[in-house]
């Protein structure tokens, strides 16, 4: 049976640290939507109420689905030159309109609490970066603050993507684990992940991952979410079929989720200490 990983928990506790810092050196996090995705408009609801909690100011800025991308360059250059904003962050996906790596190279990088800017991209991948990306961070922090050692460790990723599989396979190799990527692509992928002490999905495909996939003890991190029908979110794992299984699981939700959120507002008081400490 496989002890849970309850990233509310963790969360929490990250949440009130920030807190309990002192209220001027938390700054400003300002946050882009073009257009109205309800996701978006979800999860940009999440990221404020946060920030109400921990004593960050928030605002949003919102243009419409037609916004141009010369409108929304503006607004960023905008919230660049405003003192008073020390983080921001582009909530995506943007519309079809808009050239996502310019917005996101056109950030000032002390400002990027989202760790999307190449600058920082770079910065993190070099181990260099003091802002670095909220979802991997997350499950990297989950790990330790677990007790969970890493080193040594065969850590196997599904998923490739920019904001989660592949800095997390960074983040990990940094913390000296053997790691593999895999994708679409992958051959023998069961095989892949059955070989992991370490398995983390991040598919975006409910349930993915299914028993005969997970080596008996291995330590599961989930970063999917899905939503089924009835607004029931479950994530990449078949977490029932695999608990008994495993060693330590993340729940869906209430595991990697959460600990996104907690990490952009670490990353909020970063921001402000590399534009006044
Ligand atoms: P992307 O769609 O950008 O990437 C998905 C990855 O999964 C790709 O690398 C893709 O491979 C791989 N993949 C898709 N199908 C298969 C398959 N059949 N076999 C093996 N690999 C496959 O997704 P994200 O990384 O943005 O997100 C992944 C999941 O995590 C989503 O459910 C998302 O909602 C969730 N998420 C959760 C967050 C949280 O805070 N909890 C934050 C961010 C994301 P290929 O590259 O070959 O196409």
């Amino acid at each position: 049976m496989a002890k849970i990983i309850d990233g509310k928990k963790h969360a929490a506790t990250i949440r009130a640290e920030v807190a309990a810092l002192p209220a001027e050196k938390k700054g400003k996090l300002a946050v882009v939507l073009v257009g109205d995705n309800p996701a978006s408009i979800v999860y940009i609801n999440m990221k404020k109420k946060a920030c109400e909690e921990c004593g960050i100011d928030f605002e949003l800025f919102k243009l419409p689905e037609n916004a141009s991308h010369g409108e929304v360059l503006n607004l960023i250059d905008g919230i660049n030159n405003d003192s008073k904003i020390t983080g921001v962050l582009v909530q995506q996906p943007f519309p079809p309109q808009i050239i996502k790596d310019e917005v996101l190279s056109r950030m000032n990088p002390k400002k990027d609490v989202d760790c999307l800017h190449p600058y920082n991209v770079g910065l993190a991948a070099t181990g260099q970066g003091t802002l670095l990306p909220c979802t991997p961070a997350g499950c990297v922090t989950l790990l330790k603050r677990e007790g969970i050692e890493i080193s040594g460790k065969k850590a196997v990723i599904v998923g490739r993507s920019d904001i989660v599989g592949k800095p997390l396979a960074l983040m990990l190799l940094a913390e000296n684990a053997t790691v593999t990527i895999c994708h679409s692509r992958t051959k023998n992928l069961a095989e892949e992940c059955r070989a992991a002490d370490i398995l983390v999905a991040a598919i975006g495909r409910a349930k993915f991952i299914t028993a005969d996939m997970v080596k008996p003890g291995a330590i599961v991190i989930d970063v999917g979410v899905n939503r089924l029908e009835g607004k029931k979110v479950c994530g990449d794992v078949d977490y029932d079929a695999i608990f008994d299984k495993c060693s330590y699981i993340t729940p869906v939700p209430g595991g990697v989720g959460p600990m996104t959120v907690a990490t952009l507002m670490e990353n909020c008081v970063k921001a402000w200490e590399l534009q006044n400490a």
